[in-house]
């Protein structure tokens, strides 16, 4: 492409939100034959409501929320906002976190001056060392639903669960149709668990047989590999430091809306919209750029 082509092409992107990362990634856009869409937060709202909390032992609800809502101040996770939220409706004081760890795909653990404290997946659990057989049909039961579940865990006990749920937006299903036509095959990537993305993926048109669930960000990654290898040029979007290898890596990576700074900075385009269609307007302003210089 001539250099005054990738100016104009640029320059129109970022009229609309799309910010690309030099000419290269403006031209390289249009050969992407395999997206990687992230769920939470492009495919879906992301702003997962609590639905169910449950305290196990002796624990009321609202300990269960107070100690993950302590844990969880430091993340930049959608999760982590639905807890804070409701913590905020009970309206106590928080405990001061003194040691906060983002585990991603799993989870957080973090240390107030009291406590240390657990919220994640059974997984991260179990490798913790704690014991979640006597709590697992539960947690299995409301994943079935298509719900996030998350253990909370105080100390040597697991306290409580809390459950999410997310809903789609409408624009995805329309963005993925667009997608389809377009040539591009789309898998849906996520760190949650196969019931629930599976879940979501039926309700944009998403195959079961294109979800990739409970992946870890180095599986992400690795997924864009081995797809580069069978030939493909792949597109990736994601929002969270869980993303970044895999954003990283891809050929053309999107940072959506208001995704964390290590994806944006792993990002070869970040698009100011949280819309997959921003993605479609995105790969079609690298072609009609690609076309006006041939
Ligand atoms: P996604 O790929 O959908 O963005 P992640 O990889 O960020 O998902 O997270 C995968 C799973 O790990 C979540 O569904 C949740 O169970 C758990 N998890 C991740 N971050 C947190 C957090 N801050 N608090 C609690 N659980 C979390
Ligand atoms: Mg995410």
């Amino acid at each position: 492409a001539t250099p005054t082509a990738i100016m104009v092409g640029t320059g129109k992107g970022a009229e609309q939100g799309i910010l690309i990362r030099g000419g290269e990634a403006l031209e390289r856009a249009q050969k992407i034959d395999t997206l990687l869409l992230d769920k939470t937060g492009t495919i879906t709202h992301g702003k997962p409501a609590i639905t169910d909390v449950i305290g196990l032992l002796n624990y009321r609800r609202e300990e269960v929320i107070y100690y993950a809502a302590s844990a969880e101040q430091r993340s930049e996770h959608p999760l982590a906002r639905a807890m804070m939220e409701e913590a905020k409706h009970q309206g106590e004081q928080l405990q001061e976190v003194a040691f906060f760890e983002a585990i991603p795909g799993l989870g957080v653990k973090a240390k107030t001056h009291s406590d240390l404290i657990y919220v994640g997946t059974s997984e991260l659990m179990q490798s913790s060392g704690f014991d979640t057989s006597d709590s697992e049909d539960v947690y299995r039961e409301l994943q079935a639903m298509g719900k996030t579940v998350m253990y909370v865990a105080r100390e040597q006990e697991l306290i409580g669960m809390i459950a999410v749920a997310d809903t789609v937006k409408m624009s995805s299903k329309i963005a993925l149709e667009t997608m389809k036509k377009m040539g591009i095959n789309v898998y849906m990537v996520t760190g949650d668990n196969r019931q629930t993305a599976v879940a979501i993926a039926e309700m944009v048109g998403i195959d079961e047989s294109h979800v990739m669930a409970q992946m870890l960000p180095a599986q992400k990654e690795q997924l864009v590999v081995q797809l580069q290898q069978e030939g493909h040029i792949v597109g990736m979007s994601g929002d969270g430091i869980n993303d970044a290898p895999a954003l990283a890596r891809s050929d053309i990576g999107f940072a959506m809306g208001a995704g964390a700074d290590v994806a944006i900075e792993a990002a070869d385009i970040t698009l100011m919209s949280s819309d997959l269609m921003a993605i479609v307007d995105a790969i079609e302003l690298s072609r009609a750029t690609m076309r006006k210089i041939r």
